[in-house]
């Protein structure tokens, strides 16, 4: 039997995975991101702690296949990320410094495409090979994997979904710096400020409150009957369906995968985004299939694990 380990960096946490090759996930745990010092100790955390785990195990070094590593910031396919503000990370070649830190092969890739990966394999997008993930969390995420394999790009920005312009005319910044990304409409805190402007000009009665309005009492008040909840997301589907109508004509996938915070409303979520998909989309994309997510918090280290299967 052979083995892997998969890696999944955050801000706080690092989320750990031990696989067998054919998927199994043997162990799973968390270490705390140590951002101190421009992150210079997050690397020789992991390693060390893949050192412990491969003790714990008594797996043999020769039966370990390699590290797999999901960064939260652009990564080239030469594994090198040229600065992280979560991690405090400037240059950083981080494949070269984990294998030289764990004596692993190691592979390295942008979070959230390693997510669509893991997605593909094990998740929502389980038997296809032709999937763009959609995270809608506090912003907004992306993966487009091709032939089973991740769009990476020149500069590692391969599928950096949130950021495509879906209102040339928005005056308010997005945390990129453009105007009007995608980002701004479909995250969580983009719902929370379509709700607020909804609300603000709102005078029919509604369940919702402009003070403590969520992504999710949005979904939860669609869910009651809520008109101008249902309004609301309306807005944001608006938004996110035409906007992966126009992903359509370049990636031309089986299916969107939707996750993060957001995908935890649920299928009253799904119509939301097809419909106005399928009112933009052109012909040739319409054959295609919108899934949940379905390894939540586990779709990273699953991804980062599978990038060193495929290796
Ligand atoms: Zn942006």
């Amino acid at each position: 039997m052979k083995y892997c380990f998969g890696v999944d960096i955050g801000g706080t946490t690092v989320k750990m995975g031990l696989f067998e090759s054919e998927g199994k996930i043997l162990d799973k745990w968390e270490i705390t991101t140590d951002t101190s010092r421009e992150g210079q100790a997050i690397l020789p955390d992991i390693a060390a702690s893949i050192e412990k785990k491969t003790e714990e195990h008594h797996l043999s070094r020769e039966d370990i296949l390699g590290v797999g590593v999901g960064v939260p910031a652009p990564v080239t396919s030469a594994g090198i990320v040229n600065g992280s503000a979560n991690l405090g990370w400037k240059y950083k070649e981080v494949k070269r410094e984990m294998e030289e830190l764990t004596g692993f092969r190691a592979e390295i890739g942008n979070d959230a495409n390693v997510a669509a990966l893991g997605e593909m394999w094990k998740g929502g997008g389980a038997g296809r090979k032709n999937i763009v993930m959609v995270t809608l969390g506090t912003g907004v995420g992306g993966g487009v994997i091709i032939d089973g394999k991740i769009l990476v790009g020149q500069n590692g920005a391969g599928g950096e979904i949130g950021h495509l312009c879906v209102n040339y005319e928005e005056t308010d910044t997005c945390g990129c710096g453009n105007r009007g990304c995608l980002e701004q409409y479909a995250s969580a805190t983009g719902i929370v400020r379509l709700a607020k402007k909804k609300l603000g000009e709102e005078l029919r009665p509604t369940t919702l409150k402009k003070e403590d309005i969520t992504a999710k009492a949005v979904f939860d008040a669609v869910k009651a009957g809520d008109e101008t909840a249902r309004e609301i997301a309306v807005e944001f589907g608006k938004y996110l369906g035409y906007a992966l109508a126009n992903i359509a004509v370049v990636t031309d996938p089986d299916a969107f995968v939707i996750g993060g915070g957001v995908s935890k409303a649920g299928e009253v979520l799904i119509p939301f985004i097809r419909e106005p998909y399928m009112e933009k989309a052109f012909f040739a994309n319409k054959k295609v299939d919108f899934v949940l997510a379905t390894l939540g918090n586990d779709a990273g280290i699953c991804g980062a694990a599978k990038l060193v299967l495929d290796a």
